[in-house]
């Protein structure tokens, strides 16, 4: 092996993370809010290791909530959820992290709450596809147009959290 000095490898490490950082679009849809399942939902991102960079309430009107979920249009139930969302308040939040869009999702659990695993979100959480308390980022792309739709730039923020050197190594 090569005879790099201690802090050399640790540079190397750390450089190998940061490559792999992602960001995602996480959010307590206006059921979650309402039961009172903010902080449990935040905490369990939190405690994981990842980073909260965004976070804001937001009443959504029914024509964002069709643009965040147009992928859905041609569903049938695609006008009851926009309506749904559109009572609001919606927590929309960024997360960041070594593998956050998928690994998210799994905290999240299956998007029916009947099939998801006891342990995750909906699974723990949630008991009917209509009311499943949360919404994820499905992939990069996702991620990507949902922070772009919810968030303006100035509002995701950068920062150093002491705690990445003990998360990442
Ligand atoms: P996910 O939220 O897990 O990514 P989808 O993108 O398939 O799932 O669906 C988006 C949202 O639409 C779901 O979270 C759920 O709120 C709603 N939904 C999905 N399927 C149904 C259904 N059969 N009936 C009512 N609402 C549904």
């Amino acid at each position: 092996a090569l005879a790099l000095p201690a802090a050399a490898y640790m540079l190397q490490d750390q450089e190998a993370h940061a490559s792999q950082m992602e960001r995602t679009f996480i959010a307590i849809k206006p059921d979650g809010v309402q039961r009172g399942l903010i902080s449990e939902i935040i905490s369990r991102f939190e405690r994981k290791g990842f980073k909260l960079v965004a976070i804001k309430l937001v009443v959504p009107s029914k024509s964002f909530a069709q643009k965040h979920y147009h992928d859905l249009k041609e569903r049938p139930f695609f006008n009851g959820l926009c309506n749904f969302l559109s009572f609001g308040p919606v927590l929309a939040m960024v997360w960041e992290g070594e593998g956050v869009i998928r690994y998210g999702r799994k905290l999240i659990g299956a998007t029916d709450p009947s099939k998801s695993e006891p342990g995750t979100i909906r699974g723990d959480l949630a008991v009917v596809v209509g009311r499943n308390i949360i919404h994820g980022s499905d992939g990069p792309e996702t991620a990507k147009d949902e922070i772009n739709l919810w968030f303006k730039p100035d509002e995701l923020t950068n920062y150093t959290c002491n705690q990445e050197k003990w998360v990442y190594g």
